[in-house]
């Protein structure tokens, strides 16, 4: 039966590129570097918080805009960390980030209302913008460093802009926002009275050894910045659909009224089990570590194989350019290939990029994950390559 009612936004809409793979890898058999996740357990207190919450606490319905505890530990953890000063109740927790970014979208934006976008760009903006009434407007960044263009995005605002949305640290290129980047951002908001909504859920998983600047951090922005974070990514537990928005009070209370009739709330056992594991940075420091191993083995035996890895600074994931790395394969084709005959699972940059003017010879690679098996995909990927 055709259902011709139904909304073309989605039916119209193949399923996401990381289900896609993450599908194909567990039918597959294959090792999984497409969608991003790590493979060993979150660290054991963090799990032992939430047992024991769920074993002597409430089970019942939090309070909508996140259990106290959470709204306090995150404004102390954003202290403690980035150096900002926001107060508990400028803090809404929401079900995940792509939660609090469906949140955002529906609390900014009306029908009409452009929103700039910068591909490559996650797959789930463009959609829930366009589900708000919204009108997503692509705005390139410029490979291999992918650099905000200040001609590009003056010449993509018209008086119909109402917000952009700022994915930094960016996935999927691991690239961060320089401080200038940032304050040209932070400039062309103000002049054109934009909301930034930031989604900042690679804020703690940095590997260039500099703390995390938000944007909501930059002068003018505090009242305009919807800085969106993430439990999941923080722990490298991201099946917990733990996240949050912060803003000013004004702002905040109504992403509160959007997150409401959204989720309403999320499970309280992992917001407690959140809130302690905000407060012990020892918890962070050894995950960070972990991470930064598993990123070298990745990155260094890439490199060893003979791929060209792009720079990256930050995420769980690198980039291989294919064309640099003597593949004459599409990143699209590789990728469905490469799932099939190697047995390793990654996600092509062309999915996150709409229209055919992006690149398309750039593949993902997610590496936070145990050195023998990114060992595995090494040998796997360059074997394959070798018959290729
Ligand atoms: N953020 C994850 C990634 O980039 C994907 C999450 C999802 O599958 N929705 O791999």
């Amino acid at each position: 039966m055709t259902h011709t009612r139904l909304n073309p936004i989605y039916t119209g809409m193949p399923v996401t590129v990381f289900e896609h793979m993450s599908g194909l890898a567990r039918s597959l058999g294959a090792i999984n570097l497409g969608q991003g996740f790590p493979d060993t357990p979150p660290p054991p207190t963090l799990t032992a918080a939430a047992i024991r919450a769920m074993a002597e606490r409430s089970q019942q319905y939090p309070p909508s805009a996140g259990l106290p505890e959470l709204r306090e530990a995150v404004a102390g953890y954003y202290a403690r960390t980035q150096g900002l000063a926001l107060a508990r109740e400028q803090v809404i927790v929401t079900s995940g980030a792509t939660e609090a970014i469906a949140a955002a979208i529906l609390a900014v934006v009306g029908n009409g209302d452009e929103v700039l976008l910068f591909a490559p760009a996650y797959d789930a903006y463009a959609p829930l913008v366009r589900r708000a009434g919204g009108v997503p407007v692509f705005v390139p960044l410029n490979p291999p460093d992918w650099l905000y263009d200040e001609g590009a995005i003056r010449a993509a605002i018209t008086p119909r802009t109402r917000a952009m949305i700022v994915n930094d640290p960016l996935n999927p290129t691991g690239s961060v926002a320089s401080s200038d980047e940032l304050a040209l951002l932070a400039r062309i908001c103000a002049e054109h009275d934009l909301i930034a909504i930031c989604d900042e859920v690679w804020e703690a998983v940095r590997f260039d050894g500099r703390p995390h600047r938000s944007l909501l951090a930059e002068p003018g922005m505090a009242a305009r910045a919807i800085k969106i974070g993430s439990a999941g990514k923080i722990f490298g537990a991201t099946g917990w659909k733990v996240g949050w928005m912060a803003a000013d009070a004004a702002l905040a209370g109504v992403l509160a009224k959007a997150h409401q009739f959204l989720t309403f709330t999320t499970p309280p056992m992992l917001q407690w089990a959140a809130a302690e594991g905000l407060a012990d940075p020892s918890i962070t420091a050894a995950l960070h570590e972990d991470w930064s191993a598993s990123r070298s083995v990745l990155i260094e035996g890439l490199a060893h194989a003979g791929f060209a890895v792009l720079e990256s600074s930050a995420t769980w994931f690198a980039c291989i350019d294919l064309a640099a790395s003597g593949v004459v394969l599409d990143d699209r084709t590789f990728s469905e290939r490469a799932v099939r005959e190697a047995g390793v699972a990654s996600i092509p940059l062309s999915a996150l990029w709409e229209g055919d003017d992006g690149p398309n010879t750039i593949v993902r690679l997610c590496h936070c994950k145990p050195p023998a098996m990114l060992e595995d995909a090494v040998v796997r990927l360059s074997h394959w390559r070798g018959g290729l």
